[in-house]
């Protein structure tokens, strides 16, 4: 029998807003929704609300902590995020992304019109309503087509209220071939088993499609597209005939030959040499993402086996690090996935000692001009981590809200700014909405907060 660390059980959202006292509650609400999940009543589908949601939250990654097989009913009615509203004295609240989770006591209901975040533990006789909520609404894109007859959300996801639209350029990454892929991932499978459910996901996209697809984005009724971001999977050999840094290399191109640089293009990658960096910027790459996803050697190694084998952590960190003199401070954002580095049982067992590792890491990485990015960990049932990681997912929120309060006060010591072409812009409470990490919705006016009124201590100021 494994020995269980820690309790990895859901919590009351009162418990938490009295122990993390300090932290604002929309903080708390999207750490807290994003781990333990949401779960949606068959019955709330059919509402407006609902009907009215974007759910093109296929777009990279599934964040399913469900296996599709027992999701068949919701699976495509999913909405991809939700903002908070009226809360922490503040008109808008974080974006939270919607990760659906069957048993989990947080779920949405429509009281008197509104639609509310409620919690049920088996312990409460009553639902209990905790914040009002709206979904990232609906595009008209969802509802259009492309040349080939094709939806386009088969091709690109238009989410966060209009400004970004994200396109997963190859849904393949050959990491897999080896059995090498990053243990969190689940890229590859989740393709595999839409296509049973009938969403057709192609596996790589064409740069004309691309084109078409920001077209039909700027011809929403409101066009607030401000982001392109591209992502896609390690191409090792060749991808149809071409090797990998030439295919992606076709995409911010087409960007740029059609709309200048106007909008802000992000692409993820592997790690790069400098030189090829500066290809990419001059191709019209304003944000370059080479993931880390974790920090210490062992857990690189464990973690990444293949970006270990083919490019190594050292070299990736040597890397990242020259290439902000192609991108630009605040243009060089690695991913690190929030939580992974507590997966057993090679990962840290103390709360504590993980946030350590983690921002000293952030602490040297920024000292070089780069500006790191958190993805909360999703244990999504087609990753290799899916069933090790039942006892132990997810770590303690403790471990989130340190390393994200953390993270925002790095920003401040370092004077750097927040990384670019994010949706939301400066960041801030309330106006930041990248759904994916809470580290940008802190600013000055919630890094502490104190619930009763009194002046707020502020912890250690930089
Ligand atoms: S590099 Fe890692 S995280 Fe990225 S797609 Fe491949 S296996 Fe997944």
């Amino acid at each position: 029998m494994t020995e269980k660390l820690w309790d990895t059980n859901p919590q009351k959202f009162e418990e938490l807003f009295d122990r993390y006292s300090d932290y604002p509650k929309g903080i708390i609400i999207k750490i807290a929704t994003m781990i333990w999940g949401v779960r949606f009543s068959p019955s709330l589908f059919k509402t407006e609300q609902m009907q009215k949601a974007n759910t093109a939250r296929y777009f990279i990654f599934s964040f399913d902590m469900e296996k599709t097989d027992d999701m068949d009913e919701e699976l495509g009615k999913i909405p991809t995020y939700f903002r908070l509203k009226n809360i922490d004295n503040h008109r808008l609240g974080p974006v939270v992304q919607v990760r659906p989770k069957n048993n989990s006591p947080y779920f949405f209901e429509l009281i008197n019109g509104k639609m509310m975040l409620c919690e049920q533990f088996p312990d409460d006789k009553e639902p209990k309503a905790i914040v009002e909520i709206e979904f990232d609404p609906k595009p008209d894109f969802n509802d259009k087509t492309d040349s080939k007859g094709e939806p386009f959300t088969n091709n690109a996801s238009l989410i966060f209220w209009g400004e970004q639209l994200y396109c997963c350029l190859l849904r393949a990454c050959q990491y897999w071939q080896g059995d090498l892929q990053c243990k969190f991932c689940d890229l590859n499978s989740i393709v595999i088993n839409l296509r049973k459910q009938g969403i057709n996901m192609p596996a790589t996209k064409t740069p004309e499609l691309l084109v078409e697809a920001i077209k039909a984005a700027q011809e929403e009724k409101e066009n607030h597209l401000q982001v392109i971001f591209l992502s896609g999977g390690a191409v090792l050999d060749k991808i149809q005939g071409m090797g990998g840094l030439e295919w992606y290399m076709r995409f911010p191109e087409a960007i740029k030959n059609n709309f200048g640089r106007r909008y802000a293009t992000h692409l993820q990658t592997v790690a790069l040499p400098y030189d090829k960096c500066v290809e990419l910027f001059e191709a019209g790459v304003d944000i370059h993402e080479a993931n880390l996803e974790v920090w210490e050697p062992h857990l690189f190694k464990w973690i990444c086996p293949g970006k270990e084998k083919y490019v190594g952590r050292d070299e990736w960190i040597k890397r990242l690090i020259k290439s902000v003199d192609a991108f630009g401070m605040g243009n060089v954002v690695p991913v690190f996935v929030q939580g992974v580095e507590m997966a057993q049982p090679y990962g840290f067992k103390e709360v504590d000692a993980a946030v350590e590792s983690t921002l000293n890491a952030w602490d040297y990485l920024m000292s070089y001009g780069v500006t790191p990015r958190f993805d909360i960990w999703a244990l999504e049932a087609g990753s290799s981590l899916w069933e090790s990681q039942q006892d132990f997912y997810p770590p303690p929120i403790d471990y989130f809200l340190k390393t994200t309060r953390g993270a925002y006060d790095l920003l401040r010591k370092h004077h750097l700014p927040v990384a670019r072409g994010y949706v939301g812009g400066s960041g801030g409470y309330g106006v930041h909405m990248f759904g994916q990490t809470a580290q940008w919705d802190f600013d000055e006016g919630v890094r502490y907060i104190k619930r009763d009124g009194s002046d707020a201590e502020g912890g250690e100021q930089e």
